[in-house]
């Protein structure tokens, strides 16, 4: 076993710090208050070649393998304090890129790939629905093959980045008797008569990234706008997610650390009854927990991406690196809040957010209880 990162890796990961920390933190608390994107740190993202990292060269990205994606992630997750603007590129990612790498024809590839890698396009997949969340594959849109055309009727929700969007994935069913075999993705582009955003949603956190209800209503596609075969909608949702639970929370990992130092900082500074308040037992505890809870987390997410680099499929590994990552997130948040008393509690200190940004992260790529689930369901029950 190795654990240690290649020399170009510490090189590139200290890259990122850099330019995170000098480029994508301004006006944050404002832009968290009143929803807005950071367009511009989208742009500087793509440009320092975020958007791309996974996609290979000839699309015009990085050619990164995944555990140097996860490692660059990690730091920025660790300088960009913008939870929300790296949520955003997480789902740009791993729900519109990797699908269309992993299933497009070679077409649609050099249609798409190289718009959404350089951040001038924005992709977002839409899957839930008002009645179909977990079970996500009862879903009721419906798709209808009509000569060259399909047409597409029902209504999506949680749709991270709707409003952004440049083409939307959605997964809709062609043939409702086969059930969940009968699910087929669409390439669905800005503009196309039926396709539209029809409410904007308002989130407790991840604020900065924006987020809707779609409607497609006798939305007409043209054939070539399928993606993958017809009945693989379930295929391609499943290789998406696997990447999307081991990717999406490496940032969490650089968030844990910064709530870490910066809590580490405030106990050695604040001082109560005549002596730093990180000489109190009950605070050294929280700080080792949080450091315990950053290590362990590490460890359980690097696994997952370190399998499926060797070409495995990390079902086991990844749901259980979503679970634990995500609720230690959640903890290391409310323990940093509770480090800094009151201040913790105020907006301008920046920690309160943490918590806000960090609880979705039990919910979206499939919930806790989803995870336990499948990681019970590989013990057969
Ligand atoms: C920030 C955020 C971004 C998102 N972005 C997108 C997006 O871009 N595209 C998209 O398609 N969707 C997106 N989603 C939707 C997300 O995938 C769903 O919210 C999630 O799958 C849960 O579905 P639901 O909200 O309908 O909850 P439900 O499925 O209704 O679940 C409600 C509760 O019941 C529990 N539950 C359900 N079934 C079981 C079971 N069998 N056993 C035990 N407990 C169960 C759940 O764990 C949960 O606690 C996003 C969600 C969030 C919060």
């Amino acid at each position: 076993m190795n654990f240690s990162w290649t020399d170009e890796q510490h090189a590139f990961r200290r890259e990122v710090i850099k330019f995170a920390q000098g480029e994508l933190n301004d006006d944050l608390i404002e832009r968290d208050r009143n929803e807005q994107f950071f367009c511009e740190g989208w742009k500087k993202c793509a440009k320092f070649g975020i958007q791309g990292l996974p996609i290979p060269e000839e699309y015009g990205g990085g050619g990164a393998d995944i555990l140097t994606t996860v490692c660059a992630l990690e730091a920025l997750g660790y300088g960009c304090r913008d939870n929300g603007l790296i949520f955003s590129i997480n789902a740009h990612m791993w729900s519109a890129e990797i699908p269309l790498l992993s299933f497009g024809t070679e077409e649609q590839k050099k249609q798409y790939l190289p718009r959404l890698v350089s951040g001038e396009w924005v992709g977002i997949h839409a899957m839930t629905e008002p009645g179909s969340g977990s079970d996500a594959y009862s879903l009721k849109t419906r798709a209808e093959r009509k000569g060259d055309r399909y047409i597409l009727n029902g209504s999506k929700t949680f749709i991270t980045n709707a409003q952004l969007a440049d083409m939307v994935i959605v997964f809709a069913n062609l043939d409702p008797a086969k059930g969940p075999a009968g699910i087929s993705a669409f390439i669905v582009e800005k503009g196309t008569p039926g396709f539209s955003i029809s409410k904007k949603l308002h989130k407790m956190g991840l604020r900065t990234s924006p987020m809707a209800e779609l409607a497609f209503t006798d939305c007409e596609v043209p054939a070539q706008n399928l993606l993958g075969k017809e009945g693989s909608g379930t295929a391609i949702f499943t290789a998406s997610m696997e990447w999307e639970r081991i990717c999406i929370l490496a940032s969490h990992l650089g968030a844990m650390q910064r709530m870490l130092e910066t809590s580490t900082s405030y106990a050695t500074d604040r001082k109560q009854f005549g002596q730093p308040i990180g000489k109190f037992p009950a605070v050294a505890g929280k700080i080792a927990e949080m450091d315990i809870r950053l290590e362990a987390s590490r460890l359980l997410l690097y696994k997952a991406a370190w399998l499926k680099s060797q070409g495995k499929h990390p079902l086991r590994e990844a749901a259980i690196a979503k679970v634990f990552v995500s609720e230690a997130c959640i903890k290391t948040a409310q323990d940093a809040i509770q480090i800094h008393g009151g201040y913790g509690y105020m907006t301008e200190f920046q920690i309160e957010r943490e918590l806000r940004d960090a609880i979705s992260g039990t919910i979206y790529s499939g919930t806790t209880e989803v995870q336990k689930m499948i990681i019970a369901g590989l013990h057969g029950l």
